[in-house]
């Protein structure tokens, strides 16, 4: 095998080949009203699209961007292919330029605030934008020094593939989706149906839970520097990723819903998981924070 740089700059697919099969998954959506379709079906594609949420809240973002929780090298790599899977690119990438935004959130460099960028922008637009597309694996050397991670992150591309093509041979040759022949109902529903709506429901945290005036449906709890707001609405389609302000004012919690009414899957689930030891060390909010949290959002309600 040829050696795996785990420094400078990843260069990703070429970006002609990352639009076209963009255009490609959203067309191929539209094949839903021909294709035939079971029960079966839809029910795993509801599975599969919480599946993904899962990936890129837990996976890509609660640990590999924020580190929030500790967990063995074994599951760390389940958690970098469970992502790549999820058609939102290397688990790396996704951090590097996750933590750029928490850094430079709703100001000019972030790279996808709708605040300075348009609605557009920040929900498509940047995730083709060649400033960023790479992989600087220097800005992440605490995961880069896993070589695993850094050939997961290189070849993401393949893991869809995979799953496209184990779906593919399920639904075409035996009946786990009601009958066989469904090969490609199987890859429109469950795979690219559920990953094109995951990728939305990600996007919509940069777009809706950024740069919106707060009002019934967004909440604005703490008086962070950035525009940020707790998108209530979006709490179960983002596995609580939607608890948005929260997080910007302490983004190293495992928990997005600060408070037991927030409903918070992503992070419900990381304690089943941490009840059979597979995760561990689930960063917690300080209390002056609930507190903090307490008292503003009584003040605004008072308001
Ligand atoms: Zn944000
Ligand atoms: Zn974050």
């Amino acid at each position: 095998m040829a050696s795996l740089e785990t420094t400078g700059i990843q260069k990703s697919e070429s970006l002609a080949i990352i639009k076209v099969r963009m255009v490609l998954v959203h067309v191929l959506c539209l094949t839903v009203f021909i294709l035939p379709v079971t029960e079966q079906i839809i029910y795993w594609s509801v599975v599969l699209f919480f599946v993904r949420v899962f990936a890129w809240e837990a996976g890509s973002h609660r640990y590999f961007a924020h580190r929030s929780y500790k967990t063995s090298r074994a599951f760390q790599l389940f958690l970098a292919l469970l992502a790549a899977s999820g058609g939102q690119r290397g688990p790396l990438w996704w951090a590097e330029h996750h933590r750029h935004h928490h850094r430079e959130s709703d100001q000019p460099d972030d790279p996808h605030s709708p605040v300075h960028r348009g609605y557009w922008f920040a929900h498509f637009g940047w995730l083709y934008d060649p400033r960023y597309v790479d992989t600087d694996l220097d800005k992440v050397k605490d995961l880069s020094k896993f070589p695993e991670l850094v050939w997961v992150n290189k070849y993401h591309y393949l893991f869809p593939y995979l799953v496209v093509i184990a779906l593919y041979l399920l639904g075409q040759y035996t009946t786990v989706f009601g009958s066989s022949g469904l090969g490609f109902s199987a890859i429109v529903w469950v795979f690219i149906v559920s990953t094109v709506l995951s990728v939305h429901a990600s996007s919509c945290v940069n777009t809706l839970a950024h740069g919106q005036k707060p009002g019934f449906f967004n909440l604005r709890r703490f008086n962070t520097d950035d525009t940020t707001t707790n998108v209530w609405l979006l709490c179960i389609p983002t596995m609580g990723a939607s608890w948005h302000n929260n997080h910007h004012r302490f983004m190293n919690s495992a928990r997005a819903g600060f408070y037991w009414w927030e409903l918070d899957l992503t992070y419900l689930v990381l304690k089943l998981l941490s009840l059979f030891g597979i995760v561990w060390d689930l960063q917690q909010v300080p209390d002056h924070i609930l507190q903090e949290g307490r008292q503003q959002g009584a003040e605004q309600q008072a308001s």
